[in-house]
């Protein structure tokens, strides 16, 4: 299982309920933060999930919007030595980016009290072990540099209890050897192989995420037959220029994507405070059946057969929220030059 929250879900500026991208994914007792926008310390307390355990931080890209919180986490983390050491992972500009932020504004000439580290990386693999991994692949998106994020659960052979009593395999040692892939000799002399107890091979689960994107065809691959696939939808097709213009997608264009790649379920985030819930999950519903517009606090659970459970934030209507930024979005300003 591979659970996902959302700590922010808004496009370029926070609303009154939608802090910027932040998310926390987890694997059994592995965290990871992608994305760290303005105001993540505060969400990760919030959430419940707090600071603990994350050490690794993944960057999708170098817009404020999503990198900005790094400072006030940093400097958080470091003031209270919460953690040992925080792992920065991006591509080339985006960590040239971030460091500019730690030294120049959050260090300046200080020594930090914990171990930072950043790390430039490139498409590819870039976690693993005997369980999961996790692999990042290229994004198109204003300014170059974009990546996401693919994370898999490996597949497993379930065991089979039946073959094992059958076998007269007492539960014990012996099974949990054999699960390992480790033949057993039994009391009698009997030699056991895991074949004669290991079902065929069943995927894990999957979770590929996407931060911000201008198109999609150049997706499909990378997120072929994921469980979920969490991907922006700042606009609606009735703003597709604006769109194209700002580099990012509708939310017709994510679905289409769901849909050609054949994910399990569709996650929207990066969503503007210009639009309804409503309307977003309806046009991507035309396209593709099982849509979900993420807020802020929400927590997906992928599990290994395709299923997702969800657990919601309070429902609240984001229609209310218009507010001064949401009427200047209007007026065309927004999404632009970060
Ligand atoms: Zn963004
Ligand atoms: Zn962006």
């Amino acid at each position: 299982m591979i659970e996902i929250v959302f700590l922010g879900t808004s496009a370029s500026a926070p609303s009154i309920r939608r802090g910027l991208p932040a998310h926390v994914v987890m694997f059994e007792d592995r965290r990871f933060l992608v994305d760290c926008g303005e105001g993540t310390q505060r969400q990760l307390l919030k959430s419940g999930l707090g600071f603990r355990r994350l050490e690794t931080i993944l960057l999708t890209h170098a817009h404020l919007d999503h990198i900005l919180g790094l400072a006030g986490f940093l400097s958080t983390v470091m003031r209270w030595e919460i953690l040992p050491r925080v792992a920065i992972y991006g591509r080339r500009g985006t960590i040239e980016r971030v460091k500019d932020l730690i030294y120049r504004v959050v260090l300046r000439g200080v020594r930090p009290s914990i171990e930072i580290s950043f790390h430039v990386i490139e498409p590819g693999l870039l976690f693993e072990d005997e369980k999961f991994s996790v692999y990042a692949f290229p994004v198109t998106h204003r300014g170059g540099d974009s990546l996401g994020y693919l994370f898999r659960e490996k597949p497993r052979r379930p065991f089979l209890v039946e073959k094992a009593e059958a076998l007269g395999i007492p539960p014990g040692p012996e099974r949990r050897r054999l699960v390992q892939g480790e033949p057993v000799t039994l009391p009698d002399g009997r030699v056991v192989r895991p074949d004669d107890v290991l079902g065929p091979p069943v995927e894990g689960a999957s979770l590929a995420l996407v931060g911000d994107a201008g198109r999609v065809d150049d997706l499909v691959e990378a997120v072929r037959g994921v469980g979920a696939l969490v991907i922006e939808a700042t606009y609606l097709e009735a703003d597709r220029d604006l769109a194209r213009r700002h580099d990012h997608l509708t939310a017709a264009e994510a679905a289409g994507l769901a849909r050609a790649a054949g994910v399990g379920h569709l996650i929207l985030t990066h969503v503007s405070r210009r639009y309804r819930e409503r309307e977003i999950r309806q046009e991507a519903m035309a396209l593709f059946p099982r849509v979900w517009v993420a807020r802020d606090f929400d927590r997906y659970r992928i599990l290994k057969d395709g299923q997702l459970e969800v657990e919601r934030a309070e429902v609240h209507e984001i229609e209310e929220e218009r507010d001064v930024l949401a009427e200047s979005e209007r007026a065309g300003a927004g999404h632009g030059g970060l």
